[in-house]
């Protein structure tokens, strides 16, 4: 680090595919997940790749723990259409397996599948398949030598346990590479990053390992992706919560909407409210963005509390309204609509979303 660092300018890497999602290389920063169901449960995990997607994955992980899960995962690479990733620790074999059934990806350790012939071998057989591989280095398994020379799994530590593997599959002409290298700190997972992009054109998968549950897991990732996405690394990520795919995927898209890398669907901005505030603004904008699930467009929806400064805000989305004591003033594309009462103004502001959606449709 200490260089100075355009922010926003994206790190150029090669293109890798995986499946029918292309990941690096300029392509829109995809989203994974990973179902946490038993892999050898195949109807259970089927349900929940497809609620993934339906949320908006791009790319499902699946854990492949032993043979039972590895004949789990050909049925299931039957029944779901969606990219999917063969997650393997320790026994090769199981990796070469999924590929063999279809696997679009397969995740390997590089600190637990057992040294760098079987890594070359599950790297070839991903080649031959058209798949690719992910080198995924864990700040909890690098290699015991590589631990002792760094004094632990340090960012340093990390990079070079990917750059031992690298070597060994670029010597042998292996492309289709993905690095990640993550961490639970997320200072080491931005250094790690940083120094890895400064000497490697594969795609990276970012994200914070084990972020944890609920409000702080969702925190830790965001600040992780977040920054490694304006230094201009990340080409796919994944946040990684202790809760469902679901929950995953959506904090994932949140992180790129708020990063404005990818534009899913409408965003509100509403002011956090004071002692300007004469409406009850919370449920005004609760009930906004409940309303707003329904629409895909990329629209900004404002929802301020006051008519000193909420003009400015309303005025800047693409429609807007600034609430008072006697109702709300509603923008549209920059411009004055007029007034309405207080209880009227959700239903007014909904048909301007409407309104701007078939517009947007029709430009
Ligand atoms: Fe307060 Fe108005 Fe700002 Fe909302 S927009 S925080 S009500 S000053």
């Amino acid at each position: 680090m200490g260089e100075r660092q355009e922010l926003f300018v994206r790190h150029k890497t090669v293109s890798v595919r995986c499946g029918s999602v292309a990941i690096g290389g300029g392509a829109p920063v995809s989203i994974q997940t990973m179902a946490k169901t038993d892999t050898r449960d195949v109807e259970a995990t089927v349900t929940q790749v497809r609620e993934a997607v339906n949320a908006g994955a791009d790319i499902v992980r699946l854990a492949v723990p032993d043979a039972e899960a590895a004949e789990a995962f050909r049925e299931i690479r039957k029944r779901v259409r969606c990219p999917l990733v063969a997650d393997i620790h320790f026994d090769y074999s199981l990796a070469i397996s999924c590929l063999e059934s279809g696997a679009d990806k397969v995740r390997v350790n590089p600190g637990t599948i057992g040294g760098l012939e079987r890594l070359l071998r599950v790297a070839e057989k991903a080649m031959e398949r058209g798949a690719a591989i992910r080198i995924g280095v864990n700040s909890g398994s690098v290699e015991e030598d590589i631990l002792e020379k760094h004094g632990g799994p340090t960012p340093l530590a990390m990079v070079e346990s990917a750059r031992r593997s690298l070597d060994v599959l670029q010597a042998q002409g292996i492309s289709g590479i993905v690095v990640s290298l993550k961490s639970s700190s997320v200072r080491d997972t931005i250094r790690s990053y940083a120094l890895m992009a400064r000497e490697s054109t594969w795609p990276l998968h970012v994200g914070v390992t084990e972020a944890g549950p609920g409000l702080s897991g969702v925190v830790k990732s965001a600040a992780g992706i977040s920054t490694l996405l304006a230094m201009g690394i990340g080409d796919t990520i994944r946040v990684s919560l202790t809760g469902s795919p679901v929950e995953e995927v959506s904090a994932g898209r949140e992180i790129l909407q708020a990063m404005e890398v990818r534009r899913f669907g409408p965003e509100i901005i509403s002011c956090p409210t004071c002692g300007r505030t004469e409406v009850d603004l919370v449920s005004i904008a609760r009930e906004v963005a409940r309303r707003l699930e329904e629409y895909d467009v990329p629209i900004k929806v404002a929802v301020m509390g006051c008519p000193v400064n909420g003009p400015g805000e309303a005025r800047e989305a693409d429609v807007g309204v600034a609430c008072g004591r006697d109702g709300g003033i509603l923008f549209a594309r920059g411009q004055v609509l007029g007034s309405v009462p207080q209880d009227q103004i959700v239903d007014a502001l909904l048909r301007l979303v409407a309104a701007e959606a078939e517009k947007r449709r029709r430009e």
